[in-house]
């Protein structure tokens, strides 16, 4: 059923939508609690049940908790596909993501059926771009390990060769998809840093170029001559893997790779590999494949590898914006309004 066929229903308000009384019709699934006040705001517009577990819910339990709503509030860690939003029913006309990244939404298949989907851009730019930089030198300064060192009470003494790492004061940083948070990274980097700039993207990012002196090239080249490697790509059929053995394969010895964009994206056999044979340097991943990563993964356990539990836009600034957009999102799809922010 289309978008209009289903305002025609009456599973949506019509074209002078009037928040509130029409929308309180409306039952709507929110699949964790998410931090500020705007589900208050929602709760004065319609019936909303919270998922109230830290740990999502089974895809078993996301199709008993779909059925017959209006709208869901979803996070990156559910699979809303088609199958689920049949389960939800007819009804269903809006999905907000609460993540910028909406790869676990299957967006075909909610056009499809009228379904708009939304998400949260911008406002989890800043925090995840200083969370790349934090990754890079991390990773680049062996902060985690030396830090562990001190934990355990192995610290014996200053030592000239203990604990050498990289800087990237004046080398070249390789930023893999020029979108929002790779601009955000290398703004950081370039200007503070003066770090040489090389990037990929399919579209033309003219205005970096003259601001940060950039220069576009194929991910080779980019591989092939960064001493720093941040992955920023979202992911769909075409990036996953886009970072595989192959790739790894051409970088330098002494370059580290940093990903705060889907843990798809890059090979982590290739990686395990690469970091066992000293072939780069080190990695910081904010994102992993599964997630959580079990602790006795070989990249858990490599010396060379920072992970963090994705965390890149946990800042309270950027959480509580994202409540934000992601009800106004809800709330604006609930009355048949252009959302937000809208990807479909
Ligand atoms: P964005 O502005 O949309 O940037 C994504 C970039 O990916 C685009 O500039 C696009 O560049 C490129 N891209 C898209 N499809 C591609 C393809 N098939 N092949 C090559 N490049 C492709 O998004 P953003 O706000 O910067 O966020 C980037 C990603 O970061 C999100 O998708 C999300 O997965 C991840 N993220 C992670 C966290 C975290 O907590 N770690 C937080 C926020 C976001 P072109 O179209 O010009 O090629």
């Amino acid at each position: 059923m289309s978008v209009s066929e289903k305002a025609a229903k009456g599973n949506r308000v019509d074209e002078t939508p009037r928040l509130g009384m029409e929308t309180m019709k409306h039952s709507v699934l929110v699949t964790r609690q998410i931090p500020g006040e705007s589900l208050q705001r929602l709760r004065e517009v319609c019936e909303v049940e919270v998922w109230p577990e830290a740990i999502p819910p089974s895809r078993e339990e996301l199709c008993r908790l779909v059925k017959g709503r209006h709208g869901l509030l979803t996070m990156l860690s559910d699979r809303i596909d088609g199958e689920l939003m049949d389960v939800a029913g007819e009804q269903l006309c809006v999905v907000s993501n609460y993540a910028v990244g909406f790869n676990n939404i299957d967006v075909d298949a909610a056009k499809t059926r009228g379904v708009v989907v939304g998400n949260t851009p911008d406002v989890l730019t800043d925090a995840t771009a200083d969370l790349a930089v934090s990754l890079l030198f991390a990773a680049s300064r062996h902060v985690l390990p030396a830090g562990n060192q001190v934990r355990e009470g192995e610290w014996k003494t200053w030592e000239p060769t203990g604990w050498l790492g990289v800087e990237p004061s004046g080398k070249t940083l390789g930023i893999v998809g020029m979108g929002r948070i790779g601009k955000a990274t290398a703004k950081r980097l370039v200007g503070g840093w003066g770090m040489n700039l090389l990037y990929t993207s399919r579209s033309d990012q003219g205005d970096v170029e003259k601001e940060l002196g950039g220069r576009r090239v194929e991910l080779d080249t980019l591989l092939a001559e960064s001493d720093f490697v941040s992955v920023h790509v979202a992911l769909t059929d075409e990036t996953r893997n886009l970072i595989d053995a192959d790739a790894i394969g051409k970088m330098k010895s002494t370059s580290v790779l940093v990903n705060t964009a889907r843990g798809e994206i890059v090979d982590q056999d290739a990686l395990v590999d690469a970091l066992n044979r000293r072939a780069i340097f080190a990695a910081g991943l904010d994102v992993t494949t599964p997630e959580p990563l079990p602790a006795d993964h070989a990249l858990v356990k490599s010396p060379h590898c920072v992970i963090l539990p994705h965390i890149g836009s946990a800042t309270h600034t950027s959480r509580n914006a994202m409540s934000e957009i992601a009800v106004d999102n809800l709330i604006a799809g609930l009355a048949g309004k252009p959302l937000r922010c809208s990807v479909t």
